[in-house]
Formats: C-alpha cells, sequence, structure tokens
C-alpha cells in the first residue's frame, strides 16, 4: 500500500499549515463566542487528544482511501469509474458525493450510539475553536477508515481526488471550528454555500435540536437537502457542549481517551434538567 504522497506532504501540508495559522491570528483578534477555559490549557489538552489521534488520519485513513480509490479504479469498478465517464465528470461528480459521503459519516456518528462514545469526546469541549477541530478520539478516527474509505471505493473516485478533497476537508473543518468572527453580511452569504462558524457553534450547542443539525463539512447543502439545516439561534446565546459532562476536570487528557469505554450519560444538566430553547420561525435565518 503506498504510504508517501510527495506533493500531499510536501505542497499540500504547508499550505493547510498556513492557512491554519492565519485562523490562528484572526480567531485571536476577532472572538466570536466568550471563551470559557484558558486557551493554553484548552491548547494543552485538546493537542494531547489530537497528537494521539491524528497519526490514525495520515497514516491509515489517506493511503486507506488512496488504495481505495486505486483499487475501484483499476477494476473499473465503483460509480464513477465506468469506462465512457468524462475525467472532468469523475473530478465534479466526485468531489460532491464525497462531501455528501461526510455528511453522512457525521450523521451516523451522532445516531449510533456505539460511534457516539467516540464522537462524545469531540462535543463535550466547553468551548469551541480551532484546537476543537483536532480534538477527536483515535477510536472515531480509525472507524472512519473503512466506513471512508468504502465510499471511495463505491463512488469510484479518482484517486489524486481523495488527496485535494482531504486536504480541503482539513482546512474547511479548521475554519468551522474556528472561534473568529467574520462580518455578519459575509457569513450570511458564505452560508448558502458552505458550513461556516457561526454554523457549526449551533452543531456544539448543549440543546438537542441543534447538536441534530448542521452535520455538513464543506458544502452547508446537504444540511438543507436533508432538512437539518439550523442558522437561527443567536451565538450569545449558545452554550458550548453537552449537557451531562460540564466539569472541566474531566477535560484532562487521559480521562477523554477513557471515556467511550464508561458509561455514558443521559443528555441532562447536573441539576437533572433537559436543555431547550423555545422554537424560533425563520430557520434558515442567520442570527449574528
Ligand atoms: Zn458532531
Amino acid at each position: 500500500m503506498k504510504i508517501l504522497f510527495p506533493k500531499f506532504d510536501k505542497i499540500g501540508m504547508p499550505l493547510l499549515s498556513v492557512a491554519v495559522s492565519a485562523l490562528f491570528v484572526l480567531e485571536a483578534k476577532r472572538q466570536l463566542r466568550k471563551r470559557t477555559r484558558p486557551k493554553l490549557e484548552r491548547l494543552v489538552r485538546n493537542g494531547s487528544v489530537a497528537a494521539v489521534a491524528m497519526p490514525a488520519l495520515r497514516l491509515l485513513l489517506v493511503p486507506g482511501m488512496y488504495a481505495a480509490a486505486r483499487y475501484a479504479e483499476k477494476n473499473k469498478l465503483g460509480l464513477l469509474s465506468q469506462r465512457h465517464t468524462p475525467q472532468w465528470l469523475r473530478y465534479m461528480a466526485g468531489f460532491l458525493l464525497l462531501d455528501y459521503s461526510n455528511y453522512l459519516w457525521h450523521v451516523l456518528l451522532h445516531k449510533s450510539s456505539l460511534l457516539w462514545r467516540f464522537h462524545n469526546v469531540h462535543h463535550i469541549d466547553l468551548d469551541l475553536d480551532l484546537s476543537t477541530a483536532w480534538r477527536f478520539h483515535i477510536g472515531e478516527n480509525v472507524a472512519s477508515v473503512p466506513y471512508r474509505g468504502g465510499a471511495v471505493f463505491l463512488l469510484g473516485v479518482p484517486a489524486p481526488l481523495v488527496l485535494v478533497y482531504e486536504l480541503l476537508f482539513e482546512g474547511c473543518t479548521a475554519f468551522h471550528h474556528s472561534n473568529m468572527r467574520l462580518p455578519y453580511n459575509l457569513e450570511q452569504k458564505l452560508s448558502n454555500i458552505m458550513v461556516t462558524p457561526r454554523m457549526h457553534g449551533i452543531h456544539h450547542s448543549i440543546v438537542g435540536e441543534e447538536t441534530n443539525s448542521n452535520f455538513s463539512i464543506i458544502f452547508s447543502w446537504w444540511d438543507r437537502l436533508h432538512r437539518t439545516f439550523r442558522l437561527n439561534i443567536p451565538q450569545d446565546d449558545i452554550v458550548i457542549g453537552v449537557p451531562s459532562y460540564r466539569d472541566p476536570k474531566e477535560q484532562a487528557p487521559l480521562r477523554l481517551l477513557l471515556m467511550p469505554f464508561e458509561q455514558q450519560r443521559p443528555w441532562k444538566l447536573p441539576n437533572g434538567t433537559v436543555p431547550e430553547r423555545h422554537e424560533r420561525p425563520h430557520q434558515e435565518w442567520l442570527l449574528p
């Protein structure tokens, strides 16, 4: 199996690092939501969880998806690998369908009680910023390999597209997790096309219906298509996290690594109440 991808590592990754560095500066200068925990503590804790999980992305997921694409291509298997499919169509439809498959994976992470145990580690973060973008349990990253590799195979997307999509996937994940305040008008227009920080902030709310909305990764269209699109929550009203995990002491990296194997708690605040919000009209209107 091919492990080395020189263009990915020598051109793609440095470009991604520049974009992430710019976001890091911008989210510090133009903060969207008030932070509840010290920044250094967040960087150390989320960085530790990410350090364990990230090798699975580069050493398993990327080579696995690339190999799946190559195999489908060689054997003319998969939807877009068929003999007469024009190359431009393979790239364009492939990009869209890859993004759609990741929307479905994200829905599955929330709906399957087994997968949620791992995805919960990402959601119980008490704040949402750039450091959350890589705070995934290694189990979630490993579980994504057969799903995402399988999707690449079934779709029959070109192998180089897998690498390009992955870089944009990571860049967009960094962007929508960031705590950067974009000008409201710009974000309103942008949210018609792609997932933005305010849109994804709603996905990290402690209100259940809000967490179970805005699952998209790059394009926001998949949420519109499945009516899981929700923009009408003001950011100042959002409490980030999961109601049953409010204690900062539980955010220690080792605790987070063990959490999927512990008994899961019901979606309730420590005082026993379930966070709710009165339904507002115009779900698709972005509020500041
Ligand atoms: Zn989620």
